[in-house]
């Protein structure tokens, strides 16, 4: 089973996500208006700086890339754009 699950502002509940599937899992953030992709161990989205919380802009997490994807087009109305990580390349 692959649901989906969303975090903002919750760093409990990111971290225990990615601790269970840090292996297996993809991470889609929210920036502006675009989404990006990226592996659940990308440095870009684990590294989020001095005092910084890593869910302070919104998460989407699940092990099914395939459902993740147009997820997060149904929740910003199906116009925007999902990018690649340049870091991860996810
Ligand atoms: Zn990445």
């Amino acid at each position: 089973m692959s649901e989906i699950l969303s975090f903002h502002n919750d760093e409990a509940g990111y971290d225990s996500w990615c601790r269970l599937h840090g292996h297996d899992g993809y991470v889609l953030t929210k920036s502006g208006r675009d989404w990006t992709l990226h592996n659940a161990t990308c440095q870009a989205i684990t590294e989020a700086g001095d005092g910084k919380l890593n869910t302070s802009s919104p998460k989407l997490c699940s092990t099914d890339r395939a459902r993740l994807v147009p997820e997060a087009r149904e929740r910003s109305g199906g116009r925007m754009p999902i990018q690649s990580c340049g870091q991860c390349g996810s």
